[in-house]
């Protein structure tokens, strides 16, 4: 019931020429009666690109980060309103670069999600524990403190997806054990349906960490994974394709 939700993040890639060709070429390959939303997530310098070659198409594009207050004095920041005013659906809240190499914190994420949903963007929520954590038995402890402290008690406030990324899997090229990931996404999804009620049914659940073409299967055919975060194998148009047809295969 629920549509599977497949996002390319680009990371720092592609310059505005690049981005023009790769959205090109996406149109072209894209089968509109496949049950599977995409979602690209160009730099902050492609996203008028994107809304330009998207427009009319199913493709969907968001920002990979952008900053909670509607204006103001943050010299380098981009805003939601800005990124809602081009068009955007959707954007990432919380990825584990911006965690670590940022530092942003559990509740600076959380204003972000609340943000994103009162400029009428769709939250992905990034969650995942670092590889210390995982073999000190603490992976599900810290997906749920970041839950928790992203999406306080009471309602949701719009549609989310939340995306399972463990911090050691991403652009390492060793991705979860497929049977991990099925059992992160069964606890968010205990955790989403005891705290918000049977709305929590309604949120998409991703996987993110080293998914290719070659392993998208094992992910996407997954029972309660509803689609995939990717970075590194989402730059090329045709190996993000390949990894669409898995999704639905
Ligand atoms: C990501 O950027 O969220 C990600 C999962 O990257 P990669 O697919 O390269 O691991």
């Amino acid at each position: 019931m629920r549509t599977p939700l497949l996002a390319a993040n680009w990371k720092m890639h592609h310059t505005v020429g690049e981005a023009e060709r790769y959205l090109r070429h996406l149109v072209e390959l894209l089968d509109p009666t496949l049950n599977l939303e995409i979602v690209v997530f160009p730099a902050f310098t492609s996203l008028h690109v994107a809304a330009r070659i998207l427009e009319g198409s199913p493709v969907k594009f968001g920002a990979q980060n952008a900053h909670p207050e509607k204006k103001g004095a943050f010299t380098g920041e981009v805003s939601m309103a800005q990124v809602a005013d081009l068009g955007a659906s959707y954007v990432i809240c919380g990825h584990s670069e911006r965690r670590k190499l940022f530092g942003e914190t559990d509740e600076f994420v959380g204003a972000k999600v609340q943000a994103a949903w009162s400029f009428g963007l769709v939250p992905i929520l990034c969650v995942g524990e670092t590889l210390e954590e995982r073999k000190g038995g603490q992976a599900w402890p810290v997906v749920e403190r970041q839950l928790a402290s992203a999406l306080p008690q009471g309602t949701l406030g719009g549609p989310l997806a939340i995306a399972y990324e463990p911090v050691w899997a991403i652009g390492t090229g060793f991705p979860a054990h497929p049977g991990d990931a099925q059992d992160m996404a069964v606890r968010i999804r205990r955790w989403l349906l005891s705290r918000f009620g049977p709305v929590g049914e309604e949120v998409r659940i991703q996987y993110g960490g080293s998914v290719t073409p070659e392993n998208a299967r094992d992910f996407l055919t997954l029972p309660d994974v509803d689609g995939a975060l990717v970075g590194g194998a989402s730059l090329d148009p045709d190996k993000f394709w390949a990894i669409a047809q898995a999704a639905v295969s």
